[in-house]
């Protein structure tokens, strides 16, 4: 006959939901992590008088900073590459 101790069944209903959070937990913050971006039309620019980073929309060929408020056409500012 197989004997089982009180210890042993004690820490068998311990360690499996203890293990099973554990894993939970872990799927949870790798699902967190791995979040991809979203495409956005935005871009990231700087104001060449004031050197504020700002984003701009894309489609736009005037943007105003938004710091200094001086408007500029979109060839004037220094885009950045995100890299
Ligand atoms: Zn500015």
């Amino acid at each position: 006959m197989i004997t089982v101790s009180l210890t042993s069944i004690l820490a068998y209903l311990l360690c499996v939901p203890l293990t099973a959070i554990m894993i939970l937990w872990l799927y949870d913050s790798e699902k967190k992590y791995s979040r991809k971006a979203v495409p956005t039309r935005k871009t990231m620019c700087e104001c060449e008088i004031c050197l504020y980073h700002f984003t701009a929309d894309k489609a736009d060929k005037y943007v105003r900073c938004p710091r200094c408020k001086s408007l500029m056409e979109r060839k004037t500012l220094r885009v950045k590459s995100g890299k």
